[in-house]
């Protein structure tokens, strides 16, 4: 029987623009209905960053507040992701909006290279960010750009820094980080698999290689991520028309894999989530 996955739409991000693709939605409103089309298209997790008006991201608890309002009233059930993500603010300005209990929040636990900065993450705000989801009860998906950050959402759900079980999510393809290469990708699966049995994990590939990772994951029992943040393109030539058009790439190659797009219920139920109010 085709077992389900679980497709997050990662609608916006904090580095594409409307010059890169007009589809990026950037006001609430265009984000609210991205993530509609996406929904109605078959994705059942919405990662979520915020953008001023001018296209700049924030981290603004505000905006984020009323997002995830538009996100409820038209998408029931979906599970809402949000993002405390370094591009966005820094300090402890990147948790400001894990008081509103969304779903499920992002977080890097160890540092790396991305394309033109060093990602910091250090050790206080991780388990700074850590404890805030804690005390509101906020699901963690752990941002796997290197080993080290498995080893390291390992460790601190042993010792109680974070809650169990794990949901990790495997970044490849970003420059100056992780490249996108099959065996390592086998190796993150089979250590987390390893040393965390009750983990889930989800795969993302960015640019191009958006749709390898997504096969990758289906082929070995994980969930996958699409959408503009990491990728605005169908092919070479082609921009992605919108983050559905993304998502219905994914939904076409499960059946290749004995996969199909979880539900809702399936999709909470599956990482770990309370039921949908
Ligand atoms: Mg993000």
């Amino acid at each position: 029987m085709p077992s389900p996955c679980v497709i997050t739409i990662a609608i916006t991000g904090s580095v594409p623009r409307k010059a890169d693709n007009p589809a990026v939605p950037i006001s609430l409103a265009e984000q609210i209905e991205s993530t509609h089309e996406a929904f109605e298209a078959g994705a059942t997790l919405a990662h979520c960053h915020v953008r001023n008006d001018d296209e700049s991201p924030t981290s603004d608890p505000e905006r984020f507040a009323r997002l995830m309002e538009g996100i409820q009233a038209h998408c029931p059930g979906m599970i809402l992701q949000l993002s405390t993500g370094g591009r966005s603010g820094s300090g402890r300005e990147r948790g400001g909006m894990i008081p509103l209990a969304p779903d499920m929040c992002s977080l890097a636990v160890g540092s790396n290279n991305f394309p033109t900065r060093v990602y910091e993450n250090a050790p206080e705000l991780v388990d700074w960010l850590a404890s805030e989801m804690i005390e509101h009860d906020v699901k963690p998906e752990i941002e796997a750009f290197d080993l080290s950050h498995v080893f390291q959402a390992v460790k601190m759900s042993q010792d109680g820094r974070l809650a169990k079980p794990l949901h990790v999510q495997f970044v490849m393809g970003v420059k100056n980080a992780m490249p996108v290469d099959r065996a390592s990708f086998e190796f993150f699966v089979a250590t987390l698999t390893r040393l965390a049995p009750d983990a889930t994990w989800t795969g993302a590939g960015i640019g191009k290689d958006q749709i390898t990772l997504n096969r990758w994951s289906l082929e070995l029992g994980g969930h996958c991520r699409t959408g503009l943040e990491d990728n605005v393109r169908l092919d070479r030539e082609t921009l992605a028309p919108s983050n559905a058009a993304l998502v219905k790439r994914v939904v076409a190659l499960c059946p290749e894999f004995d996969r199909r797009p979880a539900t809702v219920a399936e999709a909470r139920s599956l990482l770990g989530l309370r039921a949908a109010a």
